[in-house]
């Protein structure tokens, strides 16, 4: 892992702060113009222009909340502590309906630090076995917009109870904004209209969020805390990255589909950096005999549905990767 790092540092101290921070900072600006753009779409009477306008709200709403509160998690957005402390509120209180601190503790400190260890970032926390295949996959993602806010109640309730009040003020603002804009700009005349719009616009990402979730852990190996590989095994081994597509990108980000390995390993780094690294990262992992996962989202959707009990339903087995502990 060492000699890797050392690999990776002299890209990144080579990289200007443009590629470092700028292309995605300038990226998530884009889609807050872009979401503007969306609300002055939804005041036309032309259903064609208002489809569009709900897609390109669903499309900027997904790159604000899943790119943007994944990169604020990581403190990726910036090299200045202060502001990422900021950014982490913004993005995932105030845009994300979560609360910031538990939404940081979950995954950067589970998931990333214990990836497939039985019991910690074992990806068990997206499975509900009481679902049939269909219904988890295509219908249930939908209920998102509405489970987020709830879920985060849940979890404020156990919060130490001055930031758990700003939390609730921040996830209200952020919630209250939305419906405001939509009745002052886009000019939805009842209440009910303008939470509709709302609904559709953070559910139309949710199917593909929950399929990338899953895809990219469930089903590789997985360890027991006390047999846990090094850290370049463990990720090589329980990491696997989709390919490009220019629609999921912009959505989620390269670190979440299609450099989830070189995130896995570099979880501080921008998405851009990631995608600069992704050559280095791949090389070097074949060249050690380590794997390198690749899939594409329909072969890991047809191996979903076919295995879903398997994979979704019961406990998948401890793999024991003999000969890398
Ligand atoms: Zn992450």
């Amino acid at each position: 892992m060492r000699e890797l790092s050392g690999l990776v540092q002299t890209v990144v101290r080579g990289s200007s702060w443009w590629e470092r921070h700028g292309i995605d900072g300038g990226l998530l600006g884009l889609a807050f113009l872009s979401l503007a753009a969306g609300f002055f779409c939804l005041q036309s009477d032309n259903r064609l222009l208002f489809c569009l306008g709900i897609f390109i709200q669903g499309a900027a709403h997904s790159t604000i909340t899943v790119k943007g509160s994944h990169m604020a998690s990581h403190y990726a957005l910036t090299e200045s502590r202060f502001w990422s402390r900021i950014w982490a509120v913004f993005f995932i209180e105030i845009c994300g309906s979560f609360p910031a601190h538990e939404g940081v503790h979950n995954h950067v400190k589970l998931h990333h630090a214990y990836t497939n260890v039985i019991g910690l970032g074992d990806s068990s926390v997206w499975k509900i076995p009481a679902l049939s295949r269909y219904i988890y996959l295509f219908l249930a993602p939908l209920a998102l917009p509405i489970l987020t806010p709830l879920v985060a109640l849940g979890f404020l309730k156990d919060m130490e109870y001055r930031r758990a009040l700003r939390s609730l003020c921040f996830i209200s603002l952020g919630l209250y904004g939305h419906y405001w804009l939509l009745l002052e700009i886009s000019g939805f005349q009842s209440a009910g209209s303008a939470l509709c719009c709302m609904f559709f616009t953070r559910a139309i990402f949710a199917i593909p969020f929950i399929h990338v979730n899953i895809f990219q852990h469930i089903g590789l190996p997985m360890f027991s805390l006390d047999k846990k590989p090094k850290r370049i095994q463990q990720m090589s081994h329980s990491v696997l990255n989709l390919p490009r597509h220019p629609l999921l990108d912009w959505a989620f980000g390269h670190s979440i589909v299609n450099c989830h390995v070189e995130h896995h390993l570099f979880p501080n780094l921008s998405d851009h950096m990631c995608l600069k690294i992704k050559p280095i990262v791949s090389q070097y992992l074949m060249e050690k005999n380590l794997p390198y996962n690749e899939d594409s989202y329909l072969s890991r959707l047809q191996l979903f549905i076919q295995q879903y009990e398997e994979l979704m339903v019961h406990v998948p087995p401890i793999t024991q990767l003999v000969g890398i502990q």
